[in-house]
């Protein structure tokens, strides 16, 4: 992956910025901060990944809208900080630890010392040393008495810092687990996609995994009769459909704008055919009524297709024979669910 570097010389940032907003303009896009970063990223990143992709995306003339780089953004700019932030964090862990064991040495440092100059004084009594000896001994443990006060007193303050720093570390996490979740469908995105799969694949040599790939139909007229935002509250009803219909160890994302994708781990194909059926069919029965002039929306439909995970499988090739099944699924009709390599 490459992004461009966080920072340019301002000659080329101005540049990249003047050309990201007349990117933008061109198509008719708002400067919001997602579009930008992926307008700024296009053009300070040139011969990266996210430029061929927007490339080729414009080549074939096709327009660009808010969704699409709202995708990109989400794959090829987002991961990347989250990166960044795992690091940071497993960092600020390492500090800490070595500061603590640390503070835990330099105070039994500090006790040992006491304890040697208390038996020497006792020494010093017994065999009737010099006074001088004795004082110059007293001297030294009151040094040594203070020396301990302070170091309790820095313990004490290192022990609040290591409070507050690990209250960030939990802020920190609650973040990265935020940058799992699609926000609009609370359905894990992409990028959780990717960490679950990494987990479940060793196993899956020895247990079924199957792919359930799934999108809604013609939903292009649903946004251009209803506008956007019944669209999205449509997009909510099939995340929380699927929700309904899964089980605890099976992980439902949202793969893209209005598609989405089901591993079911230890499911066989009855089973997982069983699963999509049981989405299309709620979904197909699905009333939504808008709320503020009770207008009942016309019913619609999902499309599915389903893979099993061939011992030959990578991610890739997976996913995409679960991709032709469902192109099956909308060249045969729509509203049903085809599994790969089954005709
Ligand atoms: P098909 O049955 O072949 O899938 O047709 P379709 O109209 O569903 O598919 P198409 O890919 O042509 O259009 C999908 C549209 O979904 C394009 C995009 O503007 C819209 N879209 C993508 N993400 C979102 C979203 O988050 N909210 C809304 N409201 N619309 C979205
Ligand atoms: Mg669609
Ligand atoms: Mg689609």
């Amino acid at each position: 992956m490459s992004i461009a570097p966080t920072s340019l010389p301002l000659e080329t940032a101005e540049s990249c910025a003047q050309q990201a907003m007349a990117l933008l303009h061109s198509h008719r896009l708002p400067p919001m901060p997602v579009n930008y970063a992926v307008a700024f990223e296009y053009h300070a990143g040139a011969g990266g990944e996210l430029h061929k992709l927007l490339d080729a995306q414009l080549q074939n003339g096709k327009a660009l809208d808010e969704y699409l780089l709202r995708d990109i953004y989400e794959r090829h700019v987002a991961s990347d900080r989250v990166r960044q932030f795992n690091t940071m964090r497993n960092d600020m862990q390492g500090i800490l630890q070595t500061l603590m064991q640390t503070i835990g040495t330099a105070d039994s440092h500090a006790e040992a010392y006491r304890e040697r100059l208390e038996h020497n004084i006792g020494l010093l009594d017994d065999e009737n040393g010099s006074h001088t000896l004795k004082e110059i001994a007293s001297d030294l443990l009151e040094a040594a008495i203070i020396a301990k006060r302070d170091n309790q007193s820095l313990q004490a303050n290192l022990e609040a810092t290591r409070q507050e720093a690990e209250q960030l570390r939990d802020e920190l996490e609650q973040h990265r687990r935020d940058a799992l979740i699609d926000p609009l469908t609370g359905l894990f995105n992409r990028r959780a996609l990717e960490q679950h799969l990494e987990s479940l694949w060793p196993e899956s040599e020895e247990r079924p995994l199957a792919v359930l790939l799934l999108d809604i139909d013609h939903f292009k007229r649903i946004n251009d009769t209803y506008g956007h935002a019944v669209g999205d509250v449509v997009i909510r009803h099939v995340a929380d459909t699927m929700r309904k219909c899964i089980r605890g160890e099976d992980v439902a994302v949202r793969y893209g704008g209005e598609e989405f994708m089901v591993l079911l781990p230890s499911t066989p194909l009855d089973g997982a055919v069983k699963v999509a059926e049981a989405i299309r069919t709620r979904i197909e029965a699905l009333r939504l009524t808008r709320k503020h002039d009770n207008l009942t929306l016309d019913p619609f439909t999902i499309s599915l297709g389903v893979a099993m995970r061939a011992p030959e499988d990578d991610h890739e090739s997976l996913f995409e024979r679960a991709d032709q099944a469902l192109y099956q699924s909308k060249t045969g009709g729509r509203n049903r669910v085809t599994v790969s390599g089954v005709s």
